[in-house]
């Protein structure tokens, strides 16, 4: 049939990808897909076509879902539009109001508030306790209690998660259990292989990688899995096409960035750790043979004028976020961590003079240079 002009601006010939063969994923930025005719719709109901509608599913964020799933060990992953969100999809998953999880208490800041102070709402009850004390971990299960969570390497304070002690109170006591993996990534551990239920990440740091995304991914078993989904389906949480080709293509090159992340961190703990202007060093002793992540914080409380400090860091910027290629700091106390009650920040050990260093895959020299110039330059 011939069209008009205004009819042809909308019609643009669809350049469909069945006989390109790209090498990489097209990105289907498309909001919904065609069919045919009523038949070929009725094929999507009945599971025979995959996709109707981004939101509720995309060749891209797919891509990513099992890309996660795959290298976590698990069997499915659902890809959604940030941390925080594939979260609050594993929580409810899991959880019914009505119902308890018990977490950490050292757990990201951004977690903290979506546990504490948003699911009280729908009437989720979360107990808050130290992880490092299996008895304070029983001792919060209740009779509805569901859940318990928590991460494999903490955030800022470097804590390693006994995950086989996790599985094995969720086990005896019959719960599920979620893991977040953000810090080690799976290049490090890999909690689901030690039976852990769901998994989860911000896909915005270690996978995407290059600070140019915000994304997050849930990975665990088939049903679980279909269960997140239809409520990153129903809340609108999903991840935009785009945003999941940006992070599958970060996480083709996450080993080679990890391994250099890790040596760097590695480098820079050992040098810091005898500087007499660093109270306290936080970094792993060990995680796993492939090494103990890539962030580290220091103390530098009494020692170190705080605010010279950060003034020192010549190309080393303040940015509140980490995993990206360049090294970063950030500064808890007032970042991630403002929301914690005081208590809370005294307890864990956020104090005035605590940074957390996010190391990039630069020259391990230079690193060193820049912290041990910024300390020299702030000692009083
Ligand atoms: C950043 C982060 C989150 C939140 O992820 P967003 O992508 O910012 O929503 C959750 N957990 C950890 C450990 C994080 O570092």
């Amino acid at each position: 049939m011939k069209k008009n002009f205004d009819t042809k601006t909308v019609h643009l010939s669809n350049k469909d990808t069945k006989n390109v063969d790209s090498k990489v994923t097209p990105i289907y930025q498309t909001s919904a897909f065609k069919f045919n005719d009523l038949e070929d719709l009725e094929n999507f109901y009945q599971g025979k076509k995959d996709y109707l509608y981004t939101r509720v599913g995309n060749p891209n964020t797919d891509e990513l879902g099992q890309a996660v799933a795959q290298l976590e060990g698990a069997h499915a992953g659902v890809a959604t539009s940030s941390g925080t969100s594939a979260i609050l999809a594993g929580v409810l998953a899991t959880v019914k109001s009505g119902e308890h999880i018990v977490a950490s208490i050292d757990i990201y800041g951004g977690t903290y508030q979506l546990l504490a102070n948003e699911l009280t709402d729908f009437n989720i009850e979360v107990s808050f306790v130290d992880f490092s004390n299996t008895d304070e971990i029983e001792n919060a299960i209740k009779p509805n209690t569901k859940l318990i969570y928590s991460e494999s390497v903490t955030n800022p304070l470097l804590r390693v998660e006994d995950i086989d002690q996790v599985v094995t109170i969720a086990k005896k006591h019959q719960l599920y259990s979620m893991i977040d993996n953000t810090f080690a990534t799976p290049y490090i551990c890999v909690p689901y292989e030690q039976g852990v239920d769901l998994v989860v990440h911000s896909a915005t740091k270690y996978l995407g990688g290059h600070s140019d995304v915000t994304s997050g991914v849930l990975v665990g078993n088939e049903a679980l899995i279909q269960k997140a989904k239809v409520k990153v389906t129903n809340f609108g949480t999903n991840l935009s096409p785009f945003d999941a080709w940006l992070t599958c293509r970060g996480i083709k090159t996450l080993s080679v960035r990890m391994e250099r992340h890790v040596k760097n961190a590695q480098a820079l703990a050992d040098a810091l750790r005898s500087h007499p202007g660093v109270a306290k060093v936080y970094y792993p002793a060990y995680v796993s043979e492939k090494g103990n992540g890539a962030i580290v914080s220091v103390d530098i409380t009494g020692l170190c004028d705080v605010k010279t400090f950060f003034k020192s860091l010549s190309w080393v910027k303040i940015i509140p976020t980490l995993a990206g290629v360049e090294t970063t700091v950030s500064y808890p106390l007032t970042t991630s961590h403002r929301a914690l009650p005081k208590e809370a920040q005294d307890k864990l050990g956020i104090t005035e003079g605590l940074v957390r260093i996010s190391v990039g895959i630069e020259d391990a020299t230079d690193i060193i240079e820049a912290f041990v110039n910024a300390i020299n330059e702030s000692l009083q």
